[in-house]
């Protein structure tokens, strides 16, 4: 069985993928009814693997088995790893919620914060200014200005992130603080227990003794109609007492359906910010942060600025697919022992590329080149050598590298059947001369934005 699901996992993440991560893994069995355990050779793997294919994995495995509710990645020949870790891997925020399964009993205060999650660690850009200056005003802990604080905006722009940090940050300040982070889901689901284990005081006084509220994709509750009344006492009975909230969700309150009007109306009476999607600047800051952290990681791997700004170009979609590329790509070039080159990017990250591909088109760029240096097309992908074409088709190889998928023999072929050899000259020589010449870097800055505008 474990054989026919390799083969389908293989076709699904790709060749190169399935090898490197899949193929290590060794069934070991059921344990406990509901755990599907694999052996793995290494504690990187079974952690790269759980992060990364971990909901996948587990939906196959739960096709073929619907007791399986989690896996669990172990070293062959290590001891069992403590009931109370769920999974092998360092808790993503996904696989939180489930943390706390040992203690299902206690109406248990906060959910863990990711300790990755910082103000240290939140880079700062135009989309996100204000909720990070929001953010920061509550995590001061001093006089509540605006309550609530209503963060909203699309999945993966940093709302639970920064929610984690004003926890953070608040626990070093106010220690004195009781500080009570969750997200409405596991709001309902503690109130619920409540329910059912005739809990409601304890549930009640729980939650009033909060100094700092926290509830994170509060839409959930939309819909629910008594986990919204009791979200709405919560809510009344920490407002009256001047107590912080704040609140999350993917939306803003007027949009979030099925919400009881006085508990949309009582969501608007703070401050709302949204979190816009990222522009090409965050999406770079946040990759540069990114890899300053993984410095310690993997001393020996350099990742030069074209990468990084080719990667900011191409994956628009949410920070956390930008942040897992990255991953991966470190991940994969320390495995092969091979340096992070354009190719490697363009091989390991063929998936996620292909998925938020822009599409902008070799000619395109060729003819928008031409146009800004004021060259005619075909001298721009003829045989001239002087100078006034060969920069101007230097800066477009490099333009074609890094805004489209195509190869550098496919990129040689569309200027004139030119090797790739010259391609990649060309490329690397405008790769140096936008540091030394700010002309360039501002003709490339120029064409790029005209590109993707
Ligand atoms: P949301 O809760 O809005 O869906 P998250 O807060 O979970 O998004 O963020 C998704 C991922 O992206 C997290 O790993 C987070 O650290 C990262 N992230 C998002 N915005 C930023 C930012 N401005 N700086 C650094 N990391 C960020
Ligand atoms: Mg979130």
């Amino acid at each position: 069985q474990w054989g026919a699901l390799q083969d389908r996992l293989s076709s699904t993440i790709g060749e190169n993928n399935y090898k490197t991560w899949i193929k290590p893994l060794e069934f070991h069995g059921i344990e406990d009814g509901e755990v599907a355990v694999f052996h793995v050779p290494t504690n990187f793997i079974g952690t790269y693997v759980s992060q990364n294919y971990g909901d996948l994995l587990l939906s196959h495995v739960a096709s073929l088995n619907d007791q399986v509710r989690r896996l669990q990645f172990r070293v062959a020949n290590a001891p069992r790893p403590d009931a109370g870790t769920p999974r092998a891997a360092a808790p993503t925020p996904a696989a939180q919620p489930q943390a706390t399964n040992g203690a299902a009993t206690d109406l248990l205060p906060s959910a863990p914060l990711d300790a990755r999650f910082t103000f240290e660690s939140f880079v700062v850009g135009k989309p996100n200014e204000l909720a990070h200056a929001a953010a920061k005003r509550v995590a001061e802990g001093g006089q509540v200005t605006f309550n609530p604080l209503f963060l909203y905006g699309g999945v993966g722009l940093g709302k639970t992130h920064l929610m984690h940090a004003i926890s953070w940050e608040l626990r070093t300040r106010h220690p004195e603080l009781n500080v009570l982070y969750l997200s409405a889901e596991q709001f309902m689901y503690r109130f619920v227990q409540a329910l059912r284990e005739r809990r409601m005081m304890d549930f009640k006084e729980l939650f009033r003794s909060v100094d700092v509220l926290m509830v994170d994709d509060v839409q959930f509750i939309a819909g629910k109609d008594s986990t919204q009344e009791e979200f709405f006492h919560t809510f009344n009975a920490l407002v009256d007492q001047n107590k912080q909230i704040v609140i999350s969700a993917d939306r803003a309150p007027d949009e979030i359906k099925d919400l009881e009007n006085r508990i949309r109306s009582r969501l608007q009476s703070g401050l709302v910010v949204d979190l816009h999607p990222t522009d090409y600047e965050l999406r770079l800051g946040i990759l540069q942060s990114k890899v300053d952290s993984y410095r310690s990681q993997y001393p020996a791997l350099e990742v030069d600025a074209g990468i990084l700004e080719f990667l900011a170009h191409r994956i628009s979609t949410n920070v956390r697919v930008l942040e897992g590329a990255l991953t991966r790509l470190f991940a994969f070039a320390s495995l092969v022992g091979q340096p992070i080159t354009m190719e490697l990017t363009q091989d390991c990250l063929a998936d996620v590329l292909r998925a938020s591909d822009r599409k902008i088109s070799i000619e395109e760029i060729q003819r928008k080149v031409a146009e800004h240096y004021n060259i005619r097309l075909s001298d721009l992908i003829g045989p001239k050598r002087v100078r006034n074409f060969a920069r101007p088709r230097q800066v477009a190889m490099y333009l074609c590298k890094q805004l489209t998928a195509r190869s550098l023999p496919e990129i040689g072929r569309r200027f004139g059947g030119r090797d790739h050899t010259t391609v990649m000259h060309g490329v690397k020589r405008i790769e140096e001369l936008r540091s030394q010449d700010s002309q360039i870097a501002d003709d490339v800055e120029l064409l790029r934005r005209a590109l993707e505008a």
